[in-house]
């Protein structure tokens, strides 16, 4: 299944040119902005017309990145995405495996005539798209749109490409503690170095551009907002909108704090809560075998991996840590 799929994406897009659109998930990421932007320089250089739609605003730490100047955001131009998505031949799904996790975009993807085209590492796709490249032993999306590209002979893959492709392997990895246990994310690595990628710029521009604010609020939230449940191998972190608010909260500045609750001794399961859109977003991480994917699903309306998975929650922060202490219990 997997080589035929592979295959038939393949063949598709190796037709005459099309006009196809590259959408991501919500709260796009690292490995949402690197794959669209990766398979977006190559589905280029094959001659078709490419379009990048994703449903909000991306991090500021992955505005660098070659072309993400040209991804269009949904929520800011509804009318221009309406129309590309309506005349698109193709839509590619990448990093999200149903299309509610687009949110807004939700409706007019499924309404969308175009062959649906998903590749993703998420457990469980849906039944909505005519193609599936689905993996979930890989360390990204990106590694799949490496793949993807690799299949084609006498390819080139440029160094922008190379460079989009390795943001979303090292994000997604945690720069590569997690999910990388495989000597393919490592080839495929060194295949991208080979391609010209920096590592070190890389690196810096996404690690080391933290604004003062997103610092201090990293301080409060350690100092201030981190619980400690010992006998149920649980640290949480949680914010409110007024803490938020208080450190001029920017998307992305609170990407990564759950993982000093998890780094504590003898924590097994990490929580981050933040008051954000009207709604508390859930942020889970555990190690060994909790599954945080099947709690996400069944507690928080959420999902994700067995070891990083998010949720949501639409009663007040004070009741929703209840809840959670208590499901705990
Ligand atoms: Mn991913």
């Amino acid at each position: 299944m997997y080589s035929k799929t592979l295959k038939d994406i393949k063949h598709l897009i190796n037709e005459d040119p099309k006009k196809i659109i590259i959408t991501s998930h919500k709260n796009p990421d690292g490995d949402a902005v690197g794959s669209s932007l990766g398979l977006y320089g190559f589905l280029k250089s094959l001659g078709h017309n490419v379009e990048i739609i994703v449903p909000n605003r991306f991090p500021g730490f992955l505005e660098w990145i070659p072309n993400s100047n040209l991804i269009n955001i949904y929520q800011n131009d509804l009318t221009k995405c309406d129309e590309l998505i309506s005349k698109a031949d193709i839509i590619f799904s990448l990093d999200y495996n149903a299309f509610h996790r687009t949110g807004i975009m939700n409706d007019v993807l499924l309404n969308a005539k175009a062959i649906k085209i998903l590749i993703d590492h998420h457990l469980s796709p849906t039944q909505d798209f005519n193609l599936l490249y689905s993996n979930t032993n890989v360390s990204s999306t990106c590694e799949l749109v490496y793949n993807l590209i690799e299949s084609f002979d006498l390819v080139t893959i440029s160094k922008e490409i190379a460079t989009a492709l390795f943001v979303g392997i090292m994000t997604d990895t945690g720069s590569f503690s997690f999910s990388c246990n495989n000597p393919r994310t490592f080839i495929i690595v060194s295949k991208l170095i080979e391609h010209g990628i920096d590592i070190k710029e890389i690196n810096q521009h996404v690690y080391h551009t933290n604004s003062e604010n997103r610092t201090r609020l990293l301080g409060f939230c350690l100092s201030e907002r981190l619980k400690v449940l010992k006998q149920e191998k649980t640290a949480y972190i949680y914010l409110s909108k007024e803490d938020l608010t208080k450190y001029n909260y920017q998307i992305g500045d609170t990407e990564g704090i759950v993982n000093y609750a998890l780094a504590i001794q003898g924590v097994q399961l990490a929580a981050l809560f933040s008051e954000k859109d009207g709604l508390i977003r859930i942020s889970f991480r555990s190690k060994s075998t909790f599954d945080v994917n099947e709690f996400a699903r069944k507690h928080f309306d959420g999902g994700g991996h067995k070891n990083a998975a998010g949720g949501n929650s639409k009663l007040s922060l004070i009741e929703t840590l209840e809840k959670f202490e208590s499901i705990l219990k």
